[in-house]
């Protein structure tokens, strides 16, 4: 099916744009089912993602797993999951801008090719780079912003975050978080 995502996928794989390449041990381009509905973009590989070449493999990605699982999705079947910057800062740094330009042709070209109907903004590095100048992720979190190839976006909360904060009280972020996947489940049936 999706050719033109591998031949992009086997180039970002012998990347040396960056200096990330010499400090990385896997690169981390995608992970999921490829499609046309659903995609996640997070923020840059962690320890665990940098050692297995696969995004959202650590605690955070449980969680993320867990959260599609509440409303019957899954990366198996479901979606599609890949971050902005495809290989992990050293010591979990925030990327360079730099880094996101050099990157930038990658996820520019999973959503070009995938044409997603609802894009995911996972956190607050994934917002500024997708919806630079709307806010903080607090501020925009759970709404719907118009995306590329008519497409739909929505920024949510990084589930380190939701790791990091225990509460389920209604204001909560995980309560929001809990609206928020509802809201996205709910569109997603609405897509044919
Ligand atoms: N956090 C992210 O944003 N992406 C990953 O792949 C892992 C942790």
């Amino acid at each position: 099916m999706y050719e033109e995502l591998d031949k992009i996928k086997a180039k970002c794989l012998k990347c040396e744009k960056c200096s990330l390449s010499k400090t990385r041990t896997n690169v981390v381009f995608s992970d999921g089912i490829p499609n046309n509905k659903l995609i996640l973009v997070g923020e840059a590989p962690g320890y665990w993602e940098d050692q297995k070449g696969r995004p959202f493999v650590g605690k955070a990605g449980q969680l993320l797993d867990k959260i599609f699982e509440c409303v019957g999705l899954s990366r198996e079947k479901d979606v599609y999951i890949c971050n902005t910057i495809k290989c992990r800062p050293p010591e979990n740094r925030n990327p360079l801008p730099e880094e996101k330009d050099a990157c930038k042709e990658y996820l520019d070209a999973q959503l070009e090719i995938l044409k997603p109907k609802i894009i995911l903004i996972c956190g607050s590095v994934a917002l500024n780079s997708l919806l630079p100048d709307k806010g903080g992720i607090t501020k925009v979190r759970g709404k719907w912003f118009d995306g590329p190839y008519g497409s739909k976006m929505m920024p949510i909360f990084h589930p380190s975050y939701l790791l990091r904060n225990d509460s389920r009280e209604k204001g909560s972020p995980k309560w929001l978080t809990w609206q928020d996947i509802k809201e996205i489940r709910r569109v997603y049936d609405t897509i044919k």
